[in-house]
């Protein structure tokens, strides 16, 4: 820390992402990502859209946004897109949490929750999970404060059902609740439909997994008028530009390609659930995943161990230091083909160390 950093951030412990590590080439089962690439409309849009980057873009996304409040049958003043759903998150912090209003979530969810607390200078409330890391709803009604709900959850895979997300929404009615969905396209069913019931839901969504744009960054948020309102008040105070030219064409070219990101998310659920199947005959234990990971720990074999046993063999998953989920690691569901060569790592491993 050079002397000049400012002592308001002298606590502050950054998000860690997952590693891209380039010493070798790796199967990147770390960071959630997708291994398809994104839909061809996309790319050749965003390639089109980079002959204007002398340009700036358009600060309303007008297109993008239109695009999208149609494929959900909203209106545009619902939706507001932004440069990942981690920059709609953060801006939820700024907008509905102060000194009064702490953040509520669980302890074991997105890590970077905590952070955007911090470098915001929030309050916040950690409600720990239930033993098989289920949220017991009833530790959120009347929470008072703003509500951070990762649905399904993240890293543990857990989706709850919308009618459970409701008696949220219904028990915090003078505060926000925020439903991020990052992972909702792999078989839950979403919030989104209740912007306009609720004026105290803001549902998150992200480019980055289902369809194939991690990369361009691309997130949003849907709520009813007043709320995103709010956001962009935030939004303009920060960064008009959130989202640049190819990333918003991208965008429109993903989404006019749905059933390319139909098929991708039905077939990580396939390959998802096969692998769930291969890894519990290996004697793995792990929840249901309603995600495109895996959260997976073996009985007999510290979570450290199965993590440096893929990394020396080529495989990349993501381990969490936290001691709550230290057995644990978190798999992103891969190709087929990637899943098997995982299996069979996993396999010798077994036999070598147990
Ligand atoms: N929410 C959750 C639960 C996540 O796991 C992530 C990242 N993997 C995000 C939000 C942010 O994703 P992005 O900024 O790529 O949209």
């Amino acid at each position: 820390m050079s002397k000049f950093f400012s002592s308001k951030y002298s606590e502050l412990e950054p998000y860690v992402p997952g590693e891209q590590p380039k010493d070798m080439q790796y199967i990147k089962l770390n960071t959630n990502e997708s291994p398809f690439p994104p839909s061809a409309k996309a790319v050749r849009a965003a390639a089109e859209a980079a002959e204007l980057l002398n340009l700036y873009s358009d600060p309303e996304s007008a297109d993008l946004t239109q695009t999208v409040a149609d494929y959900f049958g909203l209106k545009k003043e619902n939706v507001l897109m932004t440069n990942g759903s981690d920059e709609i998150l953060n801006f939820a912090f700024m907008a509905f949490c102060d000194s009064g209003t702490p953040a509520v979530f669980a302890d074991i969810t997105y890590g970077f929750y905590p952070v955007f607390a911090r470098v915001n200078n929030l309050p916040f409330r950690e409600i720990p999970l239930k033993d098989n890391f289920k949220i017991d709803i009833n530790d959120y009604i009347n929470a008072k404060g703003t509500v951070f709900i990762a649905n399904p959850n993240a890293p543990t895979s857990i989706l709850l059902p919308v009618k459970d997300l409701i008696k949220v929404i219904e028990g915090n009615p003078d505060n926000i609740v925020v439903v991020d969905e990052a992972y909702i396209d792999f078989g839950g069913e979403s919030c989104v439909p209740l912007v306009n019931e609720y004026e105290n839901l803001l549902v998150t969504r992200t480019f980055s997994k289902s369809r194939s744009l991690a990369g361009a960054r691309l997130g949003m948020g849907i709520a009813c008028a007043g709320l995103i309102n709010d956001l962009n008040t935030v939004k303009y105070s920060t960064n008009p530009y959130n989202v640049n030219r190819m990333t918003a064409a991208a965008g429109i070219g993903a989404m006019s390609d749905e059933e390319y990101t139909a098929a991708n998310c039905r077939y990580i659920e396939k390959c998802r659930d096969n692998t769930a199947k291969e890894l519990r005959a290996l004697g793995f234990e792990m929840p249901d995943s309603k995600t495109n990971f895996l959260f997976a720990r073996h009985p007999r074999i510290p979570g450290i161990k199965v993590y440096e046993y893929l990394r020396e063999n080529g495989i990349l998953v993501r381990h969490f230091g936290k001691e709550k989920i230290s057995d644990y690691n978190r798999i992103t569901v891969g190709t087929q083909e990637q899943m098997e060569t995982m299996i069979s790592v996993l396999r010798k491993m077994t036999e070598e160390l147990i």
